[in-house]
């Protein structure tokens, strides 16, 4: 029923907003979300941001959903490992393994996490939770702009990262100066990385990237109603003791 529902929000919105012939692409892209995400049951129908969330993925943030169906394609083909209790009424899909840009690293694209890793590790955990989820939420708002300003960040901070370090008399190693510029210097990282409580991150080159926090981090009750189900309640004992251990470090 929802792929229903969300095809036909999906066509109206892209009819109107640009054409006919683009509208029964949108339509298809937002029936295809909406039958994924209702047999995975995402959507907290009981909660408004529920509600919001499966409006703005069949409206506004179908661009990125377009490429979060790519995901689940790629997970489908080589086992992904779907994390329901990442997943269920959380208004995301999480894999354990699936699509990633580089090995290691979690990749987050429309409302899918994928090559989450080790969910079960506290750690692991609250990486999804309050990093990747940032990101989830960054694209529905954002919309077609999520994605144009993110990779546009990256390729402007790539001249300017190349330029600092030929500057710089090239100190430090290169990557480690790109990646300072182009990825942590992010606004939508700095963002997810201050909400994850995070910031500054250990790789950020000295001196570079923005000094003081966008946004405050997330509060323990919040990362625990994030980490969903029984294993919730548990991990969130043991995410509040690593929050602990920070402070004192
Ligand atoms: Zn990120």
């Amino acid at each position: 029923m929802l792929a229903v529902f969300a095809g036909i929000a999906a066509r109206s919105y892209g009819a109107a907003i640009v054409s006919p012939a683009v509208g029964v692409a949108t339509g298809i892209v937002g029936a295809a979300n909406g039958a994924i995400s209702g047999w995975r049951q995402i959507y907290a129908w009981r909660r408004r941001v529920g509600w919001w969330a499966a409006l703005l993925d069949s409206t506004w943030g179908l661009p990125s959903v377009l490429l979060g169906l790519v995901a689940h394609a790629v997970a489908a083909l080589r086992n992904g490992e779907y994390e329901a209790s990442l997943s269920r009424r959380l208004n995301r899909h999480v894999y354990r393994r699936g699509a990633h840009l580089q090995a290691g690293y979690v990749f987050t694209i429309g409302n899918v996490i994928s090559s989450a890793g080790d969910v079960d590790l506290p750690r692991r955990r609250k990486l999804i939770v309050d990093h990747e989820d940032v990101h989830i939420w960054q694209a529905r708002g954002f919309g077609p702009a999520y994605l144009v300003l993110y990779v546009g960040w990256n390729l402007v901070g790539f001249v300017v990262g190349l330029i600092a370090w030929l500057r710089h008399g090239r100190q430090e190693p290169f990557a480690k100066v790109l990646r300072s510029w182009t990825y942590y210097s992010n606004p939508f990282e700095w963002w997810a990385y201050c909400r994850d409580d995070l910031w500054p991150p250990s790789g950020v080159v000295r001196g570079v990237g923005w000094r003081r926090r966008v946004v405050r981090p997330f509060t323990e009750a919040r990362t625990r109603a994030h980490l969903g189900g029984q294993v919730g309640a548990e991990v969130g004992a043991d995410v509040g003791a690593c929050v602990e251990d920070r402070r004192q470090a």
